[in-house]
């Protein structure tokens, strides 16, 4: 008998929307959090990409919207490396972005998984963690002294310098790179001068551009966060080993900004100030036996805005897997998806956020002309779409397994189609609200409406139609990943034969096979 079926270390977002999908998928995770309280610090200010669709598919996205204070919108464009991906004259810009700051994500995110059911208990670090054939066990630090849980599975999202990894002894290669990071949130005194086009003109410096301005000891750069306020960051070369964890001071970052602009630029009120360094690693397995990790554990990647997008897709692509083998359905190989895919996708992004640190860190005329020509390229439609999609993780296809030609929607994330049903107008985003799989006839056809039911009544069915159908009909996974799709018009047989192998793939065997 253990403790719990599966133990979450770590409560920030990926630990928490982890716990929240397990509980959806019907297994209550125990979640050990080492700080008292909810985070106080502040981290990231926002965050974007493929997780906003992906919240919208839970019914999330009113709340968050809420939260922000404003509704999701488009971003109107990206950093990359220090140029600048320009969507303001694209109609449909690639990326979502919502400016909710990290602490308030995880208020929220809590109190989702609060009232779905999971155990959250703060104040208790896990300091060590062991593993056999039958459970995992956890050296956990508590208000009451040291103590020892066991579970059937243990996640790790307990961060960067993740206890879990270490312990379990997964390798964590990678690269870390001596830049210093100082960031502020700040208002501008009466002194300096916005001018119309966002730059400033400051007394004793001169016009400061909106954007990247690099000197001979750094990279200064600011952007505007709208009602006035600008976000101020310093990057600089430093052997001096500083901690993340150690707060930044005020004093540090205009000494910083000193150093890099060679004067001081007077600051108004300043909201944030944190310090941070970069470093490209992931880990070598996102699963070892029943410990798996997900989130900053499994990967830290040499550029900002992505983490909290690409943790919370480990969460909720490991979740329904780890349950359906806590319930005992899942079929062989299900938990080793979880690596494939995310590994492959958390690669991905390292290769797009490695680009960007290249484009950033020469100083040789060759990386200027780097850097030139990149600029060029950025002023195209077709390179911004393909690296805004990129940076937002929305071209991720899955490798999918089995027999081939795959459907071209197969291990992509699931269109939000509009749905007309018998009764009334619903959308993909509304059948996935409780992350359950769906099968999804858009064409009235018997031969696969026949197939599905035998995996009923684990399996949602709902038939109806859409304009601009993209399939006959379409299998979606709890984590919205198209896990297979029938061309239009595909012969019964092997349409028929295609969905039986892919039920049987994600969802195990059917109902009445003995
Ligand atoms: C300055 C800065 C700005 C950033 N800006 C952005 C941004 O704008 N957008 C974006 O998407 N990302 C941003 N990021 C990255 C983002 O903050 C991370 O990717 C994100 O926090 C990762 O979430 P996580 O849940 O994996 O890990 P974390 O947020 O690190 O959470 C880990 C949790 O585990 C707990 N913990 C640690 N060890 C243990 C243990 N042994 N036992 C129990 N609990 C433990 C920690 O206290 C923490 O609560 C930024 C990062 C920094 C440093």
């Amino acid at each position: 008998m253990t403790d719990a079926d599966v133990i979450i270390a770590g409560a920030g977002p990926a630990g928490l929307m982890a716990a929240s999908e397990l509980c959806l998928a019907g297994v209550r995770p125990l979640v050990l959090e080492r700080q008292p309280g909810l985070r106080e610090i502040p981290k990231a200010s926002g965050f974007n990409g493929q997780i906003v669709e992906l919240l919208r598919y839970r019914g999330l996205l009113d709340r968050v919207e809420a939260a922000a204070g404003r509704p999701v919108r488009p971003a109107p464009g990206a950093p990359f490396g220090d140029l600048y991906l320009d969507f303001s004259d694209l109609a449909d810009p690639p990326i979502w972005a919502v400016p909710l700051p990290q602490a308030r994500l995880e208020q929220l995110l809590s109190e989702r998984a609060a009232e779905l059911g999971a155990d959250i208990r703060r104040g208790h670090e896990v300091t060590r963690v062991g593993q056999d054939d039958a459970a995992v066990t956890a050296e956990v630090r508590g208000p009451d002294g040291t103590s020892g849980l066991t579970a059937r599975y243990l996640v790790g999202c307990d961060g960067a310098h993740s206890k879990v990894r270490d312990t379990a002894g997964i390798p964590f290669p990678g690269t870390t790179y001596p830049e210093v990071n100082r960031l502020a949130q700040v208002t501008l005194p009466d002194s300096v001068t916005r001018l119309d086009n966002g730059d400033l003109d400051v007394p004793g410096l001169g016009r400061l551009r909106t954007g990247f301005t690099r000197t001979d000891r750094g990279v200064f750069a600011f952007g505007s966060l709208g009602h006035g306020g600008l976000l101020v960051q310093t990057t600089e070369d430093e052997l001096s080993g500083l901690s993340d964890d150690a707060p930044m001071t005020l004093a540090e970052f205009q000494a910083s900004i000193r150093r890099v602009l060679g004067a001081d630029l007077p600051l108004g009120e300043v909201t944030r100030l944190s310090r941070y360094g970069f470093q490209a690693r992931q880990a070598e397995r996102y699963r070892d036996g029943r410990i798996l990790l997900a989130g900053d554990a499994a990967h830290q990647f040499p550029a900002t805005g992505i983490g909290i997008n690409t943790g919370l897709l480990d969460a909720v692509n490991l979740a329904w897997k780890l349950a359906a083998v806590v319930s005992g359905q899942a079929p062989s190989g299900l938990l080793n998806s979880y690596h494939d895919e995310r590994h492959y996708a958390g690669a991905r992004s390292m290769m797009q956020t490695q680009a960007q640190l290249a484009l950033r860190r020469g100083t040789d005329p060759a990386a200027a002309a780097l850097r030139e020509l990149f600029g060029e390229l950025l002023a195209d439609e077709q390179p911004q779409r393909r690296l805004g999609s990129l940076i937002a993780a929305t071209s991720i296809r899955y490798p999918m397994p089995g027999p081939g030609p795959h459907h071209p929607l197969a291990g992509t994330f699931a269109p939000n189609l509009t749905l007309r049903t018998g009764q009334g107008t619903t959308s993909v985003a509304e059948l996935t609200h409780a992350a359950r799989p769906v099968f999804l006839d858009l064409a009235g056809r018997e031969d696969l409406l026949d197939a599905a039911r035998g995996w009923q009544p684990r399996l949602d069915i709902h038939s109806a139609e859409t304009d601009d159908r993209p399939a006959d009909a379409l299998l979606i996974r709890p984590d919205a990943c198209v896990a297979w799709a029938a061309g239009a018009g595909e012969p019964a047989g092997t349409a028929a034969a295609g969905l039986h192998e892919a039920l049987s793939r994600w969802l195990g065997a059917p109902r009445h096979s003995s």
